[in-house]
C-alpha cells in the first residue's frame, strides 16, 4: 500500500510502505475512510522535534474494518469505526478511571496517513457506528478521533461549567473544537484568542461570544478587562508554547482552572507563581476513548459539526501539499481522502 513518510523537516513523501497485518490477536486492520494532517505533525515537519530515520506519519483515522484478530469481538469486518490517537484496552485501572490515553497497554498511533492501518488494542479502542454514516459526517467523526476529543478534554480539564466564562488560547483546529466543547458544556461567555479573521469567524460560528486579538501580557490585560479584573473561570490552552502557557495561566482567575492540551514545547511553569495564583492546572493527551460514544452521537445527530475545521481537502497522494498548506497557515487543517 502507499502512505506518508517523513524523511526530514519539510520533506514528506507519499510512497510504498509495508501492508499492515494482524500481529497480535488484539489487533484490527482498517481501510481508511478519511484521515488528516494534525497541527502536532508540524512539530517534526518544522524541525522543532527531531525526525530521525524516515518514518510513517499520522494518528487520526476513521475507516472500515478490514480484518480483526481472534481476540477482537467488539467490531467486525465491514463496520465503520472511529478510534483515538492513543489506543487502549478499555479495561485496565487507568481506563476504568476514564484516562484511556494513559492505558497500561497504550500504544500511540503513528501510521494513519495511509490507505490501511493496524489498530492495536482494537477491542477497547474502536467504536463502530450502527450503520455507515453519510459521507458528509465523516470529517466530523474524524475530528472526534483527535481534535474534537482534545478540545473536549481541554474544557473538561479546565472544569467548564454552565454559566461560566471560558477563555480559549489558540485558534488551530483544537482551539476551535475547544470553543465547541465550552459551548456544549454550558459556558455563557466564551472568549477566543485569535488574530486571524477566518478563524475568528469560525470561532464565532462555534459559539465564541468575544474575540481577543492581542497576545501575551497585552492579551491577558484584555481578558482581565472582560472579566471584572480577575480573569476567567476556565482557560483552555490549545497551543503548547511557553508564551501560550503563560498567557493561559495569567488569564485564569484565582480558583480558576487551566486545561492544557497543546503538547508542551519549551514550557516552564514557575512553582512560586503557580502557588500564589490559586490556579488549578491539568493537562495531557486527551482520553478521547472516554468521550467517543458521546461525541460520536453529537456528530451523528448534527448537534455539533467539528468537521468544519477542515478547510482544505486533498487526495491522500497530495499529503505533502497538505503539510505545506498548514505550515504556511494557508489551511487550518487538511482532510485527506484515499
Ligand atoms: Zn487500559
Amino acid at each position: 500500500m502507499r502512505g506518508a513518510v517523513i524523511h526530514a523537516p519539510g520533506d514528506v513523501r507519499f510512497e510504498t510502505v509495508d501492508d499492515p497485518k494482524i500481529i497480535y490477536p488484539t489487533d484490527a486492520v482498517i481501510r481508511m475512510a478519511v484521515t488528516c494532517v494534525c497541527g502536532s505533525d508540524l512539530w517534526p515537519y518544522r524541525g522543532a522535534e527531531p525526525v530521525g530515520d524516515p518514518h510513517p506519519m499520522g494518528h487520526e483515522y476513521v475507516g472500515f474494518v478490514e480484518e480483526v484478530g481472534s481476540a477482537v469481538t467488539a467490531v467486525r469486518p465491514g463496520q465503520f469505526v472511529v478510534g483515538s490517537f492513543a489506543t487502549s484496552d478499555n479495561t485496565c485501572a487507568n481506563c476504568a478511571n476514564g484516562f484511556q490515553s494513559n492505558c497500561l497497554h497504550r500504544e500511540f498511533m503513528s501510521t494513519c496517513q495511509a490507505e490501511y492501518v493496524r489498530i492495536p488494542n482494537a477491542q477497547g479502542t474502536l467504536v463502530a457506528t450502527k450503520d455507515v454514516p453519510d459521507e458528509s459526517l465523516w470529517p466530523g467523526l474524524l475530528a472526534v478521533s483527535d481534535v474534537m476529543g482534545t478540545g473536549w478534554w481541554a474544557a473538561d480539564a479546565a472544569e467548564v461549567k454552565p454559566g461560566s466564562t471560558a477563555v480559549v488560547v489558540g485558534d488551530g483546529a483544537v482551539g476551535l473544537c475547544a470553543v465547541i466543547a465550552a459551548k456544549e458544556l454550558g459556558a455563557e461567555r466564551i472568549i477566543a484568542m485569535s488574530r486571524h479573521a477566518s478563524r475568528q469567524e469560525l470561532a464565532r460560528a462555534f459559539g465564541a461570544t468575544d474575540i481577543v486579538a492581542e497576545r501575551g501580557e497585552e492579551g491577558v490585560e484584555r481578558i482581565k478587562e472582560l472579566t471584572g479584573g480577575i480573569g476567567a473561570d476556565s482557560v483552555l490552552e490549545c497551543v503548547g508554547t511557553g508564551e501560550s502557557m503563560l498567557q493561559a495561566l495569567h488569564s485564569a482567575r484565582p480558583g480558576g482552572n487551566v486545561g492544557f492540551v497543546g503538547v508542551p514545547h519549551d514550557v516552564a511553569v514557575d512553582g512560586q507563581e503557580l502557588f500564589f495564583s490559586h490556579v488549578g492546572l491539568r493537562g495531557g493527551p486527551a482520553p478521547v476513548r472516554h468521550y467517543l460514544p458521546d461525541l460520536i452521537e453529537r456528530v451523528l445527530t448534527r448537534r455539533i459539526d467539528p468537521g468544519q475545521v477542515f478547510d482544505l481537502t486533498l487526495s491522500l497522494d497530495q499529503v505533502a501539499e497538505g503539510y505545506k498548506a498548514m505550515d504556511e497557515r494557508r489551511a487550518i487543517k487538511t482532510l485527506l481522502q484515499p
